[in-house]
């Protein structure tokens, strides 16, 4: 049956069935997506002529991982570019292309691009019903009921050649799949479309705990897409609840909210309501006691669950989310990107830190290249992994590490997401991946992602400014601290030569403001990751590393100075050598 018309015993009856024969429908998916594209640009470049239609649907699979070379961002973004400029023509995909996202990460230090259609958004709808189905078996909701969803939509603009561009999570809210998704559900958010679109993400956290508390009796479950908007927004709680029980009770709406359309939206849907702001008043004075330990079923009595994403960069977050929850459980939720998704949570009573993602045959053509890890590099963070053939999914194994690729409807053929994942188990045919890391990554506070060349990139803007005062940077490294709340970057300079201070705050404030990282950008203007920190090392200090580690056994022709660190030691003689500190000032105002 069809996924998209069927109720939720059906939407997991033809899960177990596109899962039965995973490695056949994942043949079937490549036919079809070639059958679809095979008369474009790129796919031409490399198969010639080939009568596809005519070829049986095995040997397509092979001929093309044969012919198609694996192919990173950078090798696609002449072609996306070219689609972003405005070129309509059959270069990635046949039907033209209206619309781009923003995924996070960046190619060569230039903002990700990469296609969105209106099948991007039907597969989230698909994979958020199934995840849906899994979950009410096991946390069984009213029908009806609400969802205090923290979601945030960012700007949506136009591309030079006019194609509407933004992050898929902007263009899935945009959708008509996201109001049907309500529907099918059966579950409503509490906040209205102009309070996820305000684009002021502190007023629009604010909104959503002001309905999320007048809804409160009929909250099922509270969401976000990551982990670290729930926490972001309880630690904003913690200071604001005063005044959202003032709101409550007299109806009002506080003057920090001055976007007219989102007083206007919230102010229609609200009205005073005493005695829920008294109580709400006694629960925040009882939890503020408690240091706002389980905060979440205090004030949201009908809450079965906390469903995010908690794995990966968001594993930090699970211990405040904890506290929060209490008895509440946590649901991890779905994997994917904007490239595509990728697998859904079967299990969601799994804590956390053991949750899987069981991959969706039918959402895009999935290779795997086996990873084999060399000698661990005394903790130092460099992509020490051994590259094998790709596999198709049906001949991954069971414990073996992968790098991810993807071939999809949406026009990228072999395309390496850069995700490391190990396989879990199976899920009848399919596997059910555990998420290790994002391959080259090295610094990410929530949902930024930035590689050891952007950091390169960034550091060279900054140090720049250091020549007018005859100074130079002899070594760098850096940490994303997310202890501190907010999370910040720390970048180690060791300098030679005498710098004034408010130079050192003007290189770092260029270093800044040049990630351009989406994920860091949004994070940085809302607050979510706090200004740069800049700590100028005593002089010696990248020698004190170098001979911690040749003790540790490394030899000198070996050694690479680690441009990421979360090493304690490592840290420890970091830190006792900084003599300087400055923070950046970007995005102040
Ligand atoms: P974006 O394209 O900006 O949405 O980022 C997608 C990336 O976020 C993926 O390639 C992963 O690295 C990471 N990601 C997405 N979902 C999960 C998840 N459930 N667990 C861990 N990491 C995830």
């Amino acid at each position: 049956m069809e996924p998209s018309v069927c109720g939720e015993d059906d939407m997991v009856r033809w899960f177990e069935d596109v899962t039965e024969n995973a490695g056949l429908v994942q043949t079937q998916t490549l036919r079809q997506i070639l059958e679809l594209n095979f008369e474009v640009e790129y796919l031409k470049k490399w198969l010639g002529d080939i009568e596809i239609k005519e070829v049986d649907a095995c040997v397509l699979e092979s001929l093309y991982t044969s012919l198609v070379p694996l192919a990173s961002h950078a090798d696609l973004e002449p072609y996306i570019q070219r689609i972003a400029n405005g070129d309509s023509g059959p270069i990635l995909t046949k039907q033209p292309m209206t619309t781009l996202s923003l995924s996070s990460g960046t190619t060569e230090g230039r903002q990700k691009y990469v296609p969105f259609t209106r099948h991007s958004s039907q597969t989230t709808l698909q994979i958020f019903r199934l995840a849906a189905a899994y979950r009410s078996r096991v946390y069984p909701t009213r029908e009806g009921g609400r969802i205090l969803e923290f979601i945030y939509s960012s700007r949506q603009f136009k591309t030079k050649g006019g194609l509407t561009a933004g992050t898929a999570t902007t263009h899935y809210y945009a959708s008509p799949e996201f109001k049907i998704k309500q529907e099918k559900t059966k579950s409503f958010t509490c906040s209205p479309e102009e309070v996820i679109s305000s684009g002021d993400s502190k007023q629009s956290t604010y909104c959503h705990l002001l309905l999320g508390l007048f809804f409160s009796e009929q909250v099922e479950f509270i969401t976000s897409a990551f982990a670290y908007s729930i926490v972001q927004s309880f630690i904003a709680f913690e200071e604001l609840w005063k005044e959202l029980y003032i709101d409550i009770r007299h109806g009002t709406l506080s003057k920090r909210i001055n976007l007219p359309k989102v007083r206007k939206a919230v102010l229609g849907i609200i009205s005073p309501n005493p005695i829920l702001a008294s109580k709400i008043e006694a629960c925040c004075r009882e939890l503020e006691v408690l240091d706002w330990f389980g905060l979440i079923p205090k004030l949201w009595p009908n809450a079965k669950y906390v469903y995010s994403i908690m794995t990966g960069s968001m594993q930090p977050y699970v211990k405040k989310l904890l506290r929060y929850a209490a008895e509440v459980p946590l649901v991890s939720a779905e994997y994917g990107s904007t490239e595509s998704w990728i697998g859904v949570n079967v299990d969601p009573c799994l804590p956390p830190e053991d949750v899987t993602f069981a991959v969706v045959p039918t959402f895009s053509y999935f290779e795997f290249i086996p990873l084999h890890r060399q000698k661990q590099d005394y903790n130092l963070v460099t992509d020490d992994f051994i590259e094998d053939k790709p596999v198709p999914l049906s001949q991954v194994k069971v414990g073996q590490e992968y790098e991810i690729v993807l071939t999809t409807i949406t026009g990228l053929y072999r395309y390496r997401l850069g995700d490391v994942v190990e396989v879990a188990g199976f899920h009848n045919g399919t596997p059910k991946l555990n998420f290790i890391c994002r391959r080259k990554l090295i610094l990410t506070v929530n949902i930024d992602k930035n590689t050891e060349k952007d950091l390169q990139i960034v550091v060279e803007r900054g140090s720049q400014l250091l020549s007018s005062s005859k100074a130079e940077l002899i070594d760098f490294t850096s940490h994303a601290d997310v202890l501190t709340q907010p999370g910040h970057y720390i970048i180690y300079w060791e300098i030679k030569g005498e710098v004034e201070e408010r130079l050192l705050g003007e290189c770092c404030r260029e270093m800044d403001a040049s990630f351009v990282d989406h994920g860091y950008v949004v994070s940085r203007r809302n607050n979510s990751i706090g200004p740069l920190e800049l700590r100028i090392v005593e002089k010696g200090t990248f020698k004190k590393i170098l001979e911690h580690f040749l003790g540790n056994g490394s030899t000198l022709s070996q050694f690479k100075t680690p441009r990421c660190t979360s090493n304690k030691v490592l840290l420890s003689i970091l830190n006792l050598c900084t003599i300087k500190r400055v923070y950046s000032t970007a995005y102040a105002d």
